[in-house]
């Protein structure tokens, strides 16, 4: 059994391709799509205690990479880990030994592939009418190859420690990396109807602080609670996350004193 445990899927998924009528190839597509969920997934499950699972649970694969990433900058790169028991004058001396190897496919390829199984696995919209995704075996066999490069890795990397602290905003938890405070990242609240950004600043060894110095927050028309509109452009609509009262966002500028006809 490989770390990943996607073993079953693969295999399906390998009989389906080689069938290859349209029917098996949508069957194909459903287990590639299960394995990559399940790869990700159980990347993530690693983080342990500190990230539950019901935070990423309900999301696609794509946003729960990103999130990886957001707290290891290089979890989407492949990295062979040799060590060196020997050292002279402080300098690696001797054998190196293999301690093994961790794959993972990128953000951008997982994006591609995970969209594409999605799109054959769908019934074609109206508008796809004219031109339907045209299922092909050349297609799967390419996702299937990588998943199956991924699936023979053999170490997972450790996660750095993880810290909880709130959303300044709306008060949900948000998780900070070790990396993330060695790199005064900006993390962004994971709530979508949220998304407040904030800088991580290292106070020394064991203190950081997330602070909003920076963006900007208005209170919401009907409940008052603050909302975040650093993200938000002229002209669109953001809902307030904690009541759902919609608002729409504008800059605007005037001559001063404005003269007296317009008031
Ligand atoms: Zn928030
Ligand atoms: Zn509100």
């Amino acid at each position: 059994m490989s770390i990943y445990g996607v073993e079953d899927y693969l295999a399906r998924a390998k009989k389906y391709i080689e069938a290859g009528d349209e029917n098996a190839l949508r069957h194909a597509c459903l287990e590639l799509r299960f394995s990559l969920e399940s790869i990700v997934y159980q990347r993530l499950r690693q983080i342990g205690d500190k990230l539950p699972r019901s935070v990423y649970k309900t999301w696609q694969p794509q946003k729960a990479l990103k999130l990886l990433l957001s707290f290891e900058p290089r979890a989407d790169q492949d990295v062979t880990l040799d060590i060196c028991f020997n050292t002279v004058d402080g300098e690696p001396s001797g054998d190196w030994n293999r301690i093994g190897d961790y794959k993972m496919f990128s953000v951008k390829w997982l994006s591609k592939s995970y969209s594409k199984l999605g799109n054959f696995l769908h019934l074609t919209s109206l508008a796809e009418d004219e031109t339907p995704p045209q299922i092909n075996a050349s297609d799967l066999q390419a996702i299937f190859d990588e998943i199956e490069r991924v699936s023979t890795a053999s170490i997972l990397l450790t996660m750095n420690s993880i810290t909880i602290v709130d959303c300044a905003v709306c008060k949900s938890d948000m998780y900070v990396s070790a990396s993330q405070v060695e790199e005064d990242a900006v993390v962004d609240c994971y709530k979508d109807s949220c998304g407040a950004k904030h800088n991580i600043v290292k106070l020394d060894e064991d203190r950081f602080v997330a602070n909003r110095i920076g963006y900007k927050s208005v209170p919401c028309k009907k409940c008052g609670k603050d909302f975040s509109i650093e993200s938000t452009k002229h002209g669109e609509l953001k809902d307030c996350w904690s009541c759902g009262q919609t608002h729409v966002v504008v800059w605007g500028y005037a001559s001063w004193p404005i003269p007296e006809k317009s008031i």
